[in-house]
C-alpha cells in the first residue's frame, strides 16, 4: 500500500450489482462518504501489472464530463477500481428509455458534454479508443459524461482487441483503426460522429442489420451512416466531417466542442 491511488479496503463498503462489463461486475459502493461505482476485475479478464502502472496517469485526468476514477484497491482480490458513482446509467440505455421524448436542446447538449469531456482528453495527448454511448454515462443531473477511457488496452481477450474478431467494435471504429490498428485522437473523433448519430437515433444501433464486413465494405466505397431523422442538417455537417476517410481531414474536438456550442446559442 502507501500509494496516492490506493483504496484502502476498510474504507470500501460494496452494495448491490449494478450491471457486469468487459472485466467482471460492477457493484454500488461507498467510499469516503460518497456514492461509487466499483468494478471487480476478474483476473483472467485484465492485465493487471500494465493496469496499475496506468491507473497513475488515468487518476490525474480529471475534468467534469469525465467519469472520476477515484483509485483502485490492489490489496482486495479481486482488484477493483472505484468510480465516480453515475446515477442514470449509461447513454446507450438512458436514450432508448427516453424515446420520443429527447428535445433537440437535450440531444445537442448531450453530444456538447462529450465533446468538452473529449476535447480535454485530446488536450492531454490521451486516447480513449472505445467511444461509444454504451461507454458514456449520465449523472443525477442528466449531465453525459465519459467513461472507459484508455481501459480496452488492459482487456485480455483476443475477441475484442483485434479488429478481425467479432466482438471489436468495427461499427464505431475509423478505417485506419480497421486497417492498421492505428489510434488517435482523429480516430476517436470518428467514433464521436457515430455517437452523435446514435444519440439523434434516440439509441439505436447503428447499421443495425448488417454484419462488420459488409460495414467495412461499404465505407471502403466511400458509403457513411445515413442522416437520423432529427438530425439539423448542421449537425449531420459535423457527423460527416468526423467520417472523412484521412484523420487530418476530421475536425479536433476543440473545433467540434465550438462548432457544437455555437449551434446551441441560435
Ligand atoms: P465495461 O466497460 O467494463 O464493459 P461497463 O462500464 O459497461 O463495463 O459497466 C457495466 C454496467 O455497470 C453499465 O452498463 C452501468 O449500468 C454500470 N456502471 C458502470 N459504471 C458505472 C458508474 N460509474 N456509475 C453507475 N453505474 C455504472
Amino acid at each position: 500500500g502507501g500509494y496516492q491511488w490506493e483504496v484502502d479496503p476498510e474504507e470500501l463498503t460494496l452494495g448491490e450489482e449494478l450491471g457486469s462489463g468487459q472485466f467482471g461486475l460492477v457493484l454500488e459502493g461507498r467510499w469516503r462518504e460518497m456514492k461509487v461505482a466499483v468494478k471487480m476485475i476478474r483476473e483472467e479478464c485484465m492485465s493487471d501489472e500494465d493496469f496499475k502502472e496506468e491507473a497513475r496517469v488515468m487518476m490525474r485526468l480529471s475534468h467534469y464530463k469525465l467519469v472520476q476514477l477515484y483509485g483502485v484497491c490492489t490489496q482486495h482480490s479481486p482488484m477493483c477500481l472505484v468510480f465516480e458513482f453515475m446515477e442514470n446509467g449509461c447513454l446507450s440505455d438512458y436514450l432508448r428509455d427516453r424515446k420520443g421524448r429527447l428535445s433537440q436542446d437535450v440531444m445537442l447538449g448531450m453530444c456538447l458534454d462529450v465533446s468538452d469531456g473529449m476535447a480535454y482528453l485530446e488536450s492531454s495527448n490521451f486516447i480513449h479508443r472505445d467511444l461509444a454511448a454504451r461507454n458514456c454515462l449520465v449523472s443525477k443531473n442528466n449531465e453525459v459524461k465519459v467513461s472507459d477511457f484508455g481501459m480496452t488496452r488492459f482487456v485480455l481477450d483476443d475477441q475484442y482487441t483485434s479488429s478481425q474478431c467479432s466482438k471489436f467494435p468495427v461499427k464505431w471504429s475509423a478505417p485506419e483503426v480497421i486497417k492498421f490498428c492505428k489510434f488517435s485522437s482523429k480516430s476517436d473523433v470518428w467514433s464521436f460522429g457515430v455517437l452523435m448519430w446514435e444519440v439523434y437515433n434516440e439509441g439505436r444501433l447503428p447499421y443495425e442489420n448488417r454484419s462488420n464486413a459488409e460495414v467495412v465494405e461499404s465505407l471502403n466505397t466511400g458509403l457513411r451512416l445515413l442522416k437520423p431523422r432529427l438530425a439539423p442538417d448542421a449537425v449531420y455537417l459535423l457527423m460527416e466531417w468526423c467520417w472523412k476517410e484521412k484523420p487530418d481531414d476530421r475536425p479536433s474536438f476543440a473545433l467540434l466542442l465550438h462548432e457544437l456550442a455555437s449551434l446551441s446559442d441560435l
